[in-house]
């Protein structure tokens, strides 16, 4: 089956905006070229401003989100260090699996699945000492936000030398992140999710605090690609706009990053993107709820880059998510292994907030497979929802650039020339029938 004009509403990756994949498109150039050079430098840059981390020192790297992990387990664990995980699910269990490689001590605080712990529950938990505590910010296993900015006050209470880690991988780019403002010491992700950038970036965030353990330390341990005391000075290097080499970056990767980066920090930067993430999500849960269906995560702590539904009494997944696809909109299903046949999710990260088309198209490609899986929906009352929710804020679509239209002339610019030409023409008549 083709897939070329599917809506991609999966938790990553998205549908990406043409203007990144045009950018990715650019033709050969070498990685010590001064112009992919300045590409990389800006890319490194404009970084700390997505991740609110004025004094970090970015890292990217070829890889997915999950290198990050073995980035944190080679060059910040020894063997024997103890390190809690704040589990929130699947990704929290595959985290601290990663960690374990390096020779930690993993506790994993867990809550009921959909929920999170709770402040009490980490305060207990932190009696014990930890080398390094992990945050999973939205675990796209249950869609459960976890308030960051809370556990980390309450870890920097209890243990101030610890270091902190967010699992951003689902969160960067949409979901509200201040990470020197919560004096986070790393955050991960990759480049597929709200990044807006084809998957094959590793990205990371290091603040002074996890430098000095990694100094202290004095080199990273079992692998070589992994390697911070390799990959720091190339990243100095590139930002003082000095050619490096360690090993080959992906350069048509950073022409993406370098777009996918312009347009989260264009038009009201981060701020605008919290703003609209938590809109579109909003937007979209309620649309969901009035077609009967409930959540996974428990009330108040949903995260906004994406939403987990459960089946409504009489829907199953392989009955139902085919007939998605058969109205072209890609959605994923369950992850979490206690409840992976119970629910489906939906990912409404980068332009999927930006523009109403497609969290309609979505909305309703949901409710028409419900009612063909026999679920009874009102026809269209979704669609309606989520305009009511996003028509003061969204366009329906992507306004129009200078990149389409007739003779490489947008349709609006034609329109107002033949406004202009018309109105010109009236003003002429009517002078003309004056003199008369
Ligand atoms: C997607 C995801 C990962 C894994 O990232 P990859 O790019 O697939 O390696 C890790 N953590 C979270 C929270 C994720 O959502």
């Amino acid at each position: 089956m083709s897939t070329k004009g599917m809506l991609l509403m999966n938790p990553g990756p998205i549908a990406f905006e043409s203007e990144v994949l045009s950018a990715f498109a650019h033709e050969g150039i070498s990685h010590v070229d001064p112009a992919f050079i300045e590409v990389f430098g800006q890319c490194l840059e404009m970084m700390r401003h997505v991740f609110l981390a004025q004094d970090g020192q970015p890292l990217i790297v070829a890889g997915s989100g999950t290198l990050g992990w073995d980035m944190v387990g080679a060059n910040l664990l020894e063997q024997g260090d103890q390190v809690l995980v704040i589990n929130t699910g699947y990704f929290g269990d595959s985290f601290g699996a990663c960690l374990e490689r390096y020779g930690a001590n993993v506790t994993h605080l867990r809550a009921p699945v959909g929920s999170r712990p709770s402040i009490a529950e980490l305060e207990k938990a932190l009696e014990a000492p930890y080398k390094l505590i992990t945050i999973t910010h939205v675990d796209t296993s249950t869609g459960v936000l976890s308030n960051a900015a809370d556990y980390a006050a309450t870890i920097r209470k209890a243990q101030p030398d610890a270091l902190i880690v967010l699992d951003g991988v689902c969160s960067v780019g949409g979901e509200e992140l201040r990470m020197k403002a919560w004096d986070l010491d790393v955050v991960l992700t990759g480049s597929q999710k709200c990044i807006g950038v084809p998957a094959g970036l590793s990205l990371l965030m290091i603040r002074p605090r996890a430098l000095h353990a990694f100094e202290k330390i004095g080199g990273s341990s079992g692998s070589y690609y992994c390697d911070w005391a390799q990959w720091l000075p190339i990243m100095k290097n590139y930002e003082a706009r000095r050619p490096s080499y360690f090993a080959t970056p992906a350069v048509n990767h950073f022409y993406a990053l370098k777009k996918g980066f312009e347009i989260l920090l264009a038009d009201g930067g981060m701020e605008k993107r919290f703003e609209e993430q938590r809109n579109a999500s909003a937007a979209i849960k309620a649309a969901i709820t009035s077609l009967g269906c409930t959540f996974v995560p428990a009330e108040g702590c949903a995260a906004n880059t994406l939403t987990c539904v459960r089946y409504p009494k009489g829907v199953t997944g392989p009955d139902f998510l085919p007939k998605v696809t058969a109205r072209g909109v890609s959605l994923a299903g369950g992850l979490h292994k206690d409840i992976k046949m119970e629910y489906f999710r939906i990912g409404h990260m980068g332009q999927s907030t930006r523009i109403m088309d497609h969290a309609i198209r979505t909305v309703n490609a949901i409710e028409g497979a419900f009612a063909e899986c026999g679920h009874p929906v009102q026809s269209g009352k979704a669609a309606g929802i989520v305009k009511s929710f996003l028509k003061a804020t969204l366009p329906l679509t992507k306004p129009s650039t200078c990149s389409s239209g007739l003779f490489g002339v947008p349709l609006k610019c034609h329109l107002w020339s033949i406004a202009t030409i018309a109105l010109a023409f009236g003003a002429g008549v009517l002078v003309a029938s004056r003199r008369k």
